[in-house]
């Protein structure tokens, strides 16, 4: 109907129609056992409003993560700033950030899947250590005790918190953060940390953060916004 597709699912526990827009952006629409064609189709051009509204959220919303090729010029970030990609013959690390390049070995440059491997760990290698110099001052602005951290894929989340049998827990940071500005990296540990006084997202949580993050409402908004375009390797 009006140029999409329906699937339809016929349900003999439903007595209404029912239409959902499915995170692909596929529709479903449920109806009850014995509903007619007349009947359905009624029902979904009375949601039309409805379903444009759903999808026009959900476009906006999309991640629209990049893709890298790994060629000379290419853009990559490191804690807000862009750093071209340079392939270098110099010998050494593989990746090396120095003279404002982003420098890769032209071995690891020749093989896609060694370049990923490669730029990945030079994140987290540099995403570790620049954190680590970071969380001392904050634990202390927030008065928790400084945990351990790792810095990884930590799949579709950007940081975790996970509490110890004694003591401080452990910080898990995803690598992908430290493309963007400092700002919003100080954000994550902040937000983990909060978590080792409250877990959950509750307003007792959002209160402790706001004490050491008066903006962090607008922060999580940009987290939110930049981190659907960040390139996740
Ligand atoms: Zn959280």
């Amino acid at each position: 109907m009006d140029g999409r597709e329906y699937q339809v699912v016929v349900s003999a526990r439903r007595k209404r129609l029912g239409l959902t827009v499915e995170r692909d952006g596929s529709l479903l629409l449920r109806v009850p056992v014995g509903c007619e064609t007349a009947r359905a189709e009624g029902f979904v051009r009375q949601s039309r409003r409805w379903i444009e509204a759903k999808l026009g959220i959900q476009a906006e919303h999309r991640p629209a993560h990049p893709v890298r090729v790994f060629r000379d010029g290419e853009v990559f970030r490191y804690l807000g700033r862009e750093y071209r990609l340079l392939v270098v013959d110099e010998g050494g690390d593989p990746v090396r950030l120095a003279a404002g390049r982003l420098r890769l070995d032209k071995r690891a440059a020749t093989d896609p899947r060694r370049a990923r491997r490669e730029i990945v760990a030079w994140y987290r290698k540099s995403g570790l250590r620049w954190s680590q110099r970071r969380l001392q001052p904050w634990a202390a602005r927030m008065e928790v005790p400084e945990p351990g951290v790792t810095v990884r894929d930590v799949g579709n989340r950007w940081g975790t918190y996970r509490p110890g049998d004694q003591g401080a827990g452990q910080m898990a940071l995803h690598w992908a953060i430290f493309q963007l500005p400092a700002h919003l990296v100080d954000y994550v540990i902040a937000h983990e940390l909060a978590h080792i006084r409250v877990s959950g997202h509750g307003p007792e949580y959002w209160t402790l953060l706001r004490r050491a993050i008066p903006e962090c409402e607008a922060r999580k908004e940009e987290l939110d916004d930049l981190g659907r375009r960040l390139w996740l390797g």
